[in-house]
């Protein structure tokens, strides 16, 4: 494996390999870039093949942070880590103490927060070593802790600019298909539900979907049938790669707007979807609200309000990519990277 050569490989500034005997360790941080500022970017932990699927993986979300970040405005650079391990088997507070010496070692080039496979605990052991790790557990009046309740708030607040520039209208009477129910979809179906939106709701977990038609009298629907299902906007709030070219012919919604990161299997998908007539907010730039939240933490000082006016600027973002793809006659997708690539490089 050539790391120069490998398709993923963008220019990153930095690639760091992590072992630690004592406790099993195996991981690699990716620094895409610190043009902007230190490379933030959480960590993940998941059982990969093998070191060069775990290479590829962090390369690839380390360059989608340098993306994201500097969308959002934040004087934040892009990096991600990866821990090559089964979260549910390998955990254990000392793994990620190794975790947090490494981080440690690279003296706040890269900060650190939770992702798919570690959680709030496991960046509490981190912070025992590090002071380079931010989504810890809040403490009252402090900003942090979760932060899926303020990407559902950018979430939500981008959905209405999408309503508002392809269908003309706010939320009151349209219909939102939101897959997934976890710590982004749930709140984001309280706000939805809160401006008079009618909801269609589908989750993987049992149960789970028939716990908001009881709170929010959503109707449900499988979670097979869900991307499909007629309705004005779809909100994919679960997995990456939904946007294919399976699902987009049987897509019924004019606009797709939610929270998973990488929606798009592929670049074709955004072309695939502007062919579609289908106006698709970028994944990156809807979802900004967790990264601006855990920014503003890292950083102390703000507000609750203070964030919440970071993230009400999503809207105005999404409506400046919405326009210029349409005068450009070019996917949304394409222009959002764009738009990042001149942000970075201008401060490059
Ligand atoms: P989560 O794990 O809390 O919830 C995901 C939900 O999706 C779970 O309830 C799961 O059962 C469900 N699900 C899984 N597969 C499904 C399927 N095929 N159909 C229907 N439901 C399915 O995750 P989350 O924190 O809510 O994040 C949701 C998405 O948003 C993820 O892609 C995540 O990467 C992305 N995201 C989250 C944040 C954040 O702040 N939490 C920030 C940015 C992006």
């Amino acid at each position: 494996m050539d790391l120069y050569e490998m398709p993923d490989f963008d220019g990153h500034e930095q690639v760091v390999f992590g072992y630690d005997a004592a406790t099993g360790l195996r991981a690699v941080i990716a620094i895409h870039s610190t043009a902007l500022g230190p490379a933030a970017g959480g960590c993940r932990m998941w059982p990969y093949a093998s070191t060069e699927d775990a290479l590829t993986d962090a390369l690839r979300l380390s360059r989608g942070m340098s993306y994201k970040n500097a969308m959002a405005e934040l004087p934040l650079g892009g990096g991600k880590a990866v821990i090559l391990g089964d979260s549910r088997r390998d955990k254990t507070p000392q793994l990620f103490r190794a975790f947090g010496r490494l981080v440690d070692s690279l003296g706040g080039r890269y900060i650190t927060a939770e992702d798919v496979g570690t959680g709030t605990t496991d960046m509490e052991q981190v912070a025992g070593v590090t002071r380079h790790v931010s989504g810890l557990s809040r403490k009252a009046g402090e900003v942090g802790g979760d932060p899926g309740p303020q990407t559902a708030l950018g979430v939500y607040l981008g959905i209405k600019a999408a309503a508002t520039f392809q269908l003309g209208r706010g939320l009151e009477g349209l219909t939102v298909a939101v897959q997934g129910l976890g710590g982004v979809g749930h709140p984001l179906c309280r706000l939805l539900a809160g401006d008079g939106a009618l909801l269609k709701v589908a989750d993987a977990r049992a149960g789970v979907a028939e716990q908001i038609r009881e709170e929010l009298g959503a109707e449900v629907v499988s979670a097979e049938a869900i991307a499909s299902a007629p309705a004005d906007v779809f909100a994919p709030c679960a997995l990456g790669a939904v946007l294919n070219s399976r699902s987009i012919p049987a897509l019924r919604a004019r606009v797709v707007a939610g929270a998973a990161n990488n929606q798009l299997a592929g670049e074709q998908d955004g072309y695939a979807l502007m062919r579609a007539g289908i106006l698709y907010a970028p994944d990156y730039v809807i979802n900004a609200g967790g990264i601006i939240n855990v920014s503003h933490e890292y950083r102390g000082g703000a507000s609750e309000a203070q964030v919440r006016a970071a993230i009400g600027r999503i809207p105005g973002r999404l409506t400046e990519i919405f326009e210029r793809a349409r005068r450009e006659e070019r996917p949304t997708s394409v222009v959002a990277d764009q738009m990042a690539r001149e942000r970075l490089g201008r401060a490059a």
